[in-house]
């Protein structure tokens, strides 16, 4: 029998090297990384590099793309070519809702059997009216463990193979034009660390109407919708996307955390992995664990918690929930 879950949340520790997930741009041929403060567990400030959440998250929805491609999810016109607009740039759809003057509700309910990645990524819409479909899934910064992280700057050149005269004033007459076809330095950074990462999934609201507080697929919709994103969640970090992958594919060393589930309302538990600090692997995971146990009390096990050191020991985890899971349904009029 399947576990019907309401939500999902994983805190985990990833140790990546030399990887460039989160580069900001550049000011001339200097390519800048992104770093951020934080507080850690005994109050102090600390600069460490980060990756902001929209990275995670536009990971797991090309994660989500692909499969839905696959398994012939219904995708709207827009996101068929994976549009960050979604459906605000569906333009049939967007005219129909506007010439059939249809209520947010039942804008809402074709938008969600339209399409599976506007259901589970969320979206503002704002051609015509304003109307927000809250995320599915969520993530956190990507944030470096305090004194865990290190990042440098490291010198590139792109070879221009024919050096003549005329070709180099060929190059510098395209210098002018910005074609930038010479020979040219630049220094791209990249960091290596321990990085902590929150997510959580809420299962149950898949496909489901917020305004109406009913469904607008069903069951079996909701199910192969469910095991796609938890597929995609699982991807996410075995297949770690995002910026110059092609030549600075992040090395994932190590992986470990704490996943928990929720049956129940109760919320699925989520604590920061930058609890304790590097030297501390356990902290997070005992407290995580002691509130699984207070929110069951003696009603039974309603939340569940399970904790991995390894990548191999995360997938196996993952793939018994992704087999015993089925996205549990809100009863009508909660
Ligand atoms: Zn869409």
């Amino acid at each position: 029998m399947k576990n019907s879950i309401v939500s999902l949340s994983l805190a985990l520790r990833a140790t990546l090297d030399m990887h460039s997930l989160n580069n900001e741009g550049g000011e001339g041929n200097q390519i800048q990384t992104r770093m951020v403060d934080i507080i850690d567990h005994n109050g102090q400030m600390h600069n460490v590099n980060a990756i902001s959440g929209d990275m995670l998250k536009h990971v797991l929805m090309e994660h989500f793309y692909r499969q839905a491609r696959d398994q012939k999810l219904p995708l709207c016109q827009s996101c068929q070519s994976f549009n960050t607009n979604r459906i605000n740039a569906d333009k049939a759809f967007m005219a129909r809702a506007e010439s059939e003057k249809i209520s947010d509700a039942t804008f809402l309910d074709q938008m969600l059997q339209t399409c599976a990645i506007d259901d589970v990524a969320g979206v503002l819409v704002t051609e015509k009216r304003s109307l927000p479909r809250k995320s599915i899934s969520e993530f956190g910064w990507v944030l470096g463990l305090p004194d865990s992280v290190s990042t440098g700057s490291y010198f590139h050149a792109k070879y221009a193979s024919e050096r003549s005269a005329e070709k180099r004033a060929e190059d510098a007459d395209g210098q002018k034009s910005g074609a930038n076809l010479g020979q040219s330095i630049f220094h791209r950074p990249a960091s290596s660390g321990v990085y902590a990462i929150v997510c959580h999934i809420e299962l149950a609201r898949i496909g489901y109407n917020d305004i109406k507080q009913t469904y607008a697929i069903d069951e079996n919709e909701r199910q192969l919708r469910a095991t796609v994103l938890l597929e995609s969640l699982l991807r996410t970090f075995l297949e770690l996307n995002g910026a110059m992958r092609s030549t600075q594919l992040p090395h994932l060393v190590a992986l470990e955390g704490v996943l928990t589930t929720s049956t129940s309302t109760q919320p699925a538990p989520l604590i920061s992995p930058l609890m304790g600090g590097g030297e501390d692997h356990q902290t997070y995971r005992e407290q995580t664990k002691q509130i699984v146990n207070a929110l069951n009390g003696a009603e039974g096990e309603r939340v569940h918690v399970e904790t991995f050191d390894t990548v191999g020991d995360f997938a196996t985890q993952m793939r018994a929930v992704i087999d015993a899971t089925t996205p549990a349904a809100w009863v009508a009029g909660r």
